[in-house]
């Protein structure tokens, strides 16, 4: 039977609170109507190609202490890793080779000298070893500007941080109530990346302990209101070793937490036609197939991950992470085939850069302009 009220939210797409929190509320063959919708937007703003970005998890070393990463500093089961500059480099030419167009550099968050040269380095390395061809992005936590600058002149395009949760309360659920876990530093160096001209990316959990519907729509408006580039979002998914487990109970089951998951994607996509949507590991782990799902549910992003398969198991934000034990050669095969089974087919050899991040740039007449199109 129709549901006027969802075919009217989706007709109109007048976004509140109120009305988002319907969406994600909406039963089975409602949800089918947000998930066809969110598919016809998709093809129109976005088309049929998925973009790869080569996933580097350069370190697991981290300083920070969030309630719910098995990589956090306080976990002790962990055995510390860093790459090395050798490691780094055969995983650039992996990821230039067999034209991914894209890659990712994901790292605990460091903020020393050290450090931030390093990416510095990696950063030129990348340049040079792929002719500039490579959309790079950088997940390495909050830095300070100067930093973020260093790293944009080095040669990085995107970045990726996410707020987790945009509800305070639910953000010092997650995160230690300190100096170091500081809600508002979070969301300043959001705003930081933006400034500097970085096409710039959030996400948060779905199915978090603590977490209300209602946080989920906040969470969607949120990422409208900042007017984000880019988005990876996916499940919460519970790690025994961290302090957030003792309050696993309290989640939604797993089966909630995938349809929460595919919604959230669905309706960004509504909200946002033309940003890129990426389709998380996380949704893997959950259930199999869970990427393929993200992308017909509005995604168009899958991160490959290419870090050397020694160092896989070491960096588990989460248990059962797959493609834990495959080199980069298999998983590549096997992404291969999962976007074919979309339907889609694979932005080979192309950046893949957020058809709105251009659309920003335009519309505030910047002068960082990039040249390029979308390859
Ligand atoms: S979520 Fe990120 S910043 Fe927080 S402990 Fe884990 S790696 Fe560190």
């Amino acid at each position: 039977m129709m549901n006027n009220r969802i075919d009217k939210i989706l007709s109109e797409r007048v976004f509140t609170k109120e009305s988002l929190v319907e969406l994600l509320n909406a039963n089975t063959d409602d949800t089918a109507k947000i998930f066809a919708e969110a598919r016809k937007i998709k093809k129109e703003y976005i088309g049929n190609k998925v973009h790869l970005r080569g996933l580097i998890e350069l370190t697991n070393y981290c300083t920070k202490n969030c309630y719910y990463c098995g990589i956090a500093s306080g976990v002790k089961n962990v055995n510390r890793y860093m790459l090395s500059m050798p490691e780094v480099e055969q995983a650039i030419r992996f990821i230039h080779e067999n034209h991914y167009g894209g890659i990712v550099i994901q790292s605990g968050e460091l903020q020393s000298e050290k450090f931030v040269s390093l990416i510095e380095e990696i950063l030129h390395k990348a340049n040079s070893i792929s002719g500039n061809t490579l959309g790079i992005t950088l997940s390495c936590g909050e830095q300070i500007p100067e930093t973020y600058k260093r790293w944009k002149d080095a040669g990085a395009h995107r970045y990726l941080l996410r707020i987790e949760a945009s509800n305070r309360d639910l953000y010092y659920k997650l995160h230690p109530r300190n100096k170091k876990h500081d809600f508002e530093t979070r969301v300043s160096a959001l705003y930081s990346l933006k400034e500097l001209g970085y096409q710039t990316g959030t996400g948060v959990m779905i199915g978090l302990p603590f977490q209300t519907v209602e946080d989920l729509a906040s969470d969607l408006l949120f990422m409208r209101d900042f007017d984000i580039d880019m988005c990876g979002m996916g499940p919460y998914i519970e790690h025994e070793d961290t302090p957030l487990y003792k309050f696993a109970h309290l989640a939604v089951n797993k089966t909630q937490k995938v349809q929460l998951s595919l919604k959230m994607i669905a309706i960004l996509r509504i909200m946002m036609k033309d940003i890129n949507i990426a389709a998380t590991t996380a949704m893997q782990t959950l259930i199999n197939g869970g990427r393929e799902m993200a992308l017909k549910a509005g995604a168009n992003i899958l991160m490959p991950n290419t870090t050397p398969g020694i160092f896989r198991e070491h960096y588990s934000l989460y248990k059962n992470k797959p493609g834990l034990y495959e080199e980069a050669a298999d998983s590549k095969d096997m992404i291969e085939k999962l976007i074919q089974r979309t339907g889609s087919i694979t932005g080979y050899g192309e950046k893949g850069n957020a058809p709105h991040y251009y659309r920003r740039c335009r519309s505030l007449n910047s002068q960082s302009l990039p040249t390029t199109n979308r390859s």
